[in-house]
């Protein structure tokens, strides 16, 4: 391997260290930063992803309240929870972990959480002031992180042609706009499942950014040498050998480490770097609201 690891665990550190200084500032003026998180029924990965986030608010200092609700909830149960933690003061962040149990309206529910306790950044008022290119949103944790892996492992960004593989809401979209944002200022191409010869598209690239949720897709012969690769995808892949029964594999093939200049691994790049953003946003949700 001759990529340089954009190692997310590190960076992720970097990123907590700076969170704790914040919230001891906090707790001077008697201040401790609060995320309650919402969990509407048993999805098994989404309560790994819960506790990852309470774990992570143990070592910031972040008090944490877990509001687990069962899959049969109406969804007026889940209004009536998310209004209460709207209108509690000792409440800094609120999130409602995804996926919500099928048939319930998803956007319905972040556009209810007050956009001053949007801690995901998924509300409309945050992603309007993301694309309006203002500094005073919560901006969504994944796509913050890709910036911030990029910008600690030294990646130039400014000027260079990025290639972005997605254009979800959570993650394609508004990394797009954090790339081509003033001041970071890549030349961003957004790619999907309709592009024509996305190879191609991707050999153009110093900067690839795979959002797709398919396992291994970005193949080395996709990648210029020396491009930087940051690899969000989390996928499950069948593999007996496990205890388990499967393994995590990301979007981009394991070979891209031969060509790529900078490569995040799966595990242990985007994802901590996640986490640590949503710990970032709880504790600016605290400064700006208390
Ligand atoms: P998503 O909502 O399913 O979006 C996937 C995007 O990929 C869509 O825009 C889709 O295009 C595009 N796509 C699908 N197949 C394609 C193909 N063959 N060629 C080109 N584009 C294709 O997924 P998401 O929520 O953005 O998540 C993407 C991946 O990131 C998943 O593996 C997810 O688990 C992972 N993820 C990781 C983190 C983390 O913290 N590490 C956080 C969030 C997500 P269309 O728009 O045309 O359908």
């Amino acid at each position: 391997m001759s990529a340089q690891v954009l190692d997310g665990k590190a960076c992720g550190a970097e990123v907590e260290a700076e969170v704790k200084a914040k919230v001891s500032v906090l707790n001077e003026r008697g201040i401790t930063p609060h995320l309650a998180v919402v969990i509407v029924g048993d999805d098994p990965a989404s309560h790994v992803y819960v506790g990852a986030k309470e774990r992570a608010c143990e070592r910031v200092g972040v008090k944490s309240t877990r509001i687990d609700l069962p899959a049969d909830s109406d969804f007026s149960k889940v209004v009536d929870v998310v209004e209460k933690l709207n209108s509690d003061p000792s409440v800094h962040g609120i999130l409602v972990q995804s996926p919500l149990p099928k048939g319930m309206d998803e956007l319905a529910i972040t556009d209810m959480i007050d956009p001053a306790k949007d801690v995901d950044g998924f509300h409309p008022v945050n992603l309007g002031r993301l694309v309006q290119g203002r500094a005073d949103g919560l901006v969504p944790c994944t796509p913050a992180g890709v910036i911030r892996l990029l910008e600690w492992g030294g990646v130039d960004i400014s000027g260079k042609n990025a290639v972005v593989i997605g254009r979800s809401r959570i993650v394609g979209a508004p990394v797009s706009l954090l790339l081509g944002r003033k001041g970071v200022d890549a030349t961003v191409t957004i790619s999907h499942s309709r592009t024509s010869d996305i190879a191609d598209v991707c050999r153009a690239a110093d900067i690839v950014i795979a959002a797709v949720g398919r396992a291994e897709m970005v193949q080395a012969d996709w990648v210029k040498q020396g491009a930087a690769v940051v690899d969000v995808g989390v996928n499950r892949v069948d593999d007996e050998s496990r205890e388990r029964g499967y393994r995590l594999a990301g979007d981009v093939h394991p070979d891209v480490a031969d060509v790529a200049g900078h490569l995040s691994p799966v595990p242990g790049g985007v994802g901590p770097m996640t986490i640590a953003m949503l710990m970032l946003n709880t504790v600016t949700a605290a400064e700006s609201n208390s």
